[in-house]
């Protein structure tokens, strides 16, 4: 067997279409252009690009993209005053506050001052409870991105054996909720979770989300499961350069899988995607206007 290939990268430029299709709807029948703050603190160069990266998505999708580069010497009350005035701005609908913060500056206190309403990440505890209580919610949109990428092989997920490898706050508890909301059956692994590779066998829909290069194996797999790689490594490569590998061995998974994400060009491109969905989402909630139809 040959894997069919799921190509994030096609899938995720469609759905940014389809959002850009939404947002000219926004404008012309509500004259409202979806605005997004973007805050940056510091000089992190992984965080710089990742920052350029959604500004530009941003724009790209005829949204605004207000970019807030804030001194690595910001001190965590003035982080919080600046949220609290975009919380407070109307042109703001989403607040983006690119992680990880200095050292001064506690995550979890800022994450819980953005208000839920414009919590775009999802990271808000308020919209972790809401995604755990089957309410709506805005949800993390790197989860969003697999279960979108799941649904393009198996349009129904219901009754299926869902296996997420990982249970950090930011990619497996959220898709393990997800795949929940979905109606699938689902076993959330760890670091200690016992005979790991006999757990990820029971698995139709197998997501690996652990960052650790290449861990699941051909033999992990049952034949025919679809396979969702979340993992981003980066390897030594050739003439000095650096690779990425995710955390399924994609070769030996080819072989086995019904369907695979690759690394990259898998889940990574429907990130982006999913946030600039958040935000039409936000704008939706926030006018009282039924949300996208994607
Ligand atoms: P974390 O380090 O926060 O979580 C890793 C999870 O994997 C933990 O729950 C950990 O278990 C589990 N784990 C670690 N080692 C093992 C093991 N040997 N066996 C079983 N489980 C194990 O990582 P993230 O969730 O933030 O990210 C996971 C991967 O996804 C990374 O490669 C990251 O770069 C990538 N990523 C990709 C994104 C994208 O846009 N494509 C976005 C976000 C992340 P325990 O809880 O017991 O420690």
């Amino acid at each position: 067997m040959t894997a069919r290939i799921i190509d994030g990268k096609a899938i995720a430029a469609q759905l940014r279409g389809k959002v850009a299709g939404e947002v000219a709807r926004l404008k012309q029948a509500h004259d409202l252009t979806p605005g997004i703050a973007v805050v940056l603190v510091g000089t992190n160069p992984a965080s710089e690009v990742y920052v350029r990266t959604k500004s530009k998505a941003v724009a790209e999708a005829g949204m605004r993209a207000i970019d807030r580069k804030l001194p690595e010497t910001t001190t965590e009350a003035d982080l919080l005053t600046e949220v609290a005035r975009l919380n407070a701005d109307p042109a703001v609908h989403g607040i983006l506050v690119q992680l990880p913060l200095p050292k001064q500056i506690d995550s979890q206190k800022v994450i819980a001052t953005i208000d839920p309403a414009k919590d775009v990440d999802g990271f808000h505890p308020v919209n972790v409870g809401k995604l755990a209580s089957g309410l709506p919610a805005l949800v993390p949109c790197t989860p969003l991105g697999c279960v979108v990428l799941a649904k393009t092989v198996h349009p129904s997920l219901a009754g299926m054996d869902a296996v997420v490898i990982g249970r950090s706050n930011i990619v497996g508890k959220p898709v393990a909720q997800l795949l929940l909301a979905e109606n699938a059956t689902v076993t959330v692994t760890h670091s200690k979770t016992r005979d790991l590779p006999t757990v990820a066998r029971r698995a139709d829909l197998l997501v690996a989300a652990i960052g650790k290069p290449e861990m699941v194996r051909g033999d992990w797999i049952k034949p025919g499961a679809t396979v969702i790689d979340v993992g981003i490594n980066r390897m030594p490569g050739e003439g000095g350069k650096w690779r990425i590998v995710g955390d399924v061995a994609f070769g030996e998974a080819q072989k086995v899988a019904g369907a695979l994400t690759p690394v990259p060009g898998g889940v990574g491109p429907m990130t982006i995607a999913c946030l600039l969905l958040n935000i039409v989402r936000a704008v939706c909630m926030q006018h009282g206007l039924p949300g996208p139809k994607i």
